[in-house]
């Protein structure tokens, strides 16, 4: 899938919608999720125009992904949830759910989350 340069979060990053934003630095932006599903629900997308998770892990740069990944740990401890625990979560495509095409990260805490997902039938 080629990069979507109108998506909402690349018309987040250039400023043309506005976002609640927590963090920003050189490589990644966080902010509320609009329609947050638990107490804390963060979205951490990175500067660079990568539609996934595995867009990323495939072109981006050591500095990028390191940058990246880093700055999910920062917004967590900054957002106080790093004592109580929480999930970090990226959906990719249409089985994982993807509703966004620009790579995020979701940051959920502030409540227990219980089950990871829910249980195949079987
Ligand atoms: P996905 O399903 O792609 O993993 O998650 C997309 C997330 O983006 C959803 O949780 C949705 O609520 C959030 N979202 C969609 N549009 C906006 C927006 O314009 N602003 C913010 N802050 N969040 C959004």
């Amino acid at each position: 899938m080629s990069y979507d340069s109108n998506n909402i979060f690349a018309r987040i990053l250039r400023g043309e919608i506005p976002c609640d934003k927590v963090f920003e630095n050189e490589h990644a932006l966080a902010f509320k999720d609009i329609a947050p599903q638990a107490p804390v629900h963060l979205l951490v997308i990175p500067k660079g125009a990568y539609v996934d998770f595995d867009d990323f892990t495939l072109n981006a740069t050591e500095a990028e992904i390191a940058g990246y990944i880093r700055t999910i740990g920062v917004v967590a401890r900054e957002a106080g949830v790093k004592e109580s625990g929480y999930r970090i979560l990226s959906n990719l495509g249409e089985e994982g759910g993807q509703e966004v095409p620009h790579l995020h990260v979701h940051i959920f805490g502030g409540k227990p989350l219980g089950r990871m997902i829910k249980p195949i039938d079987k």
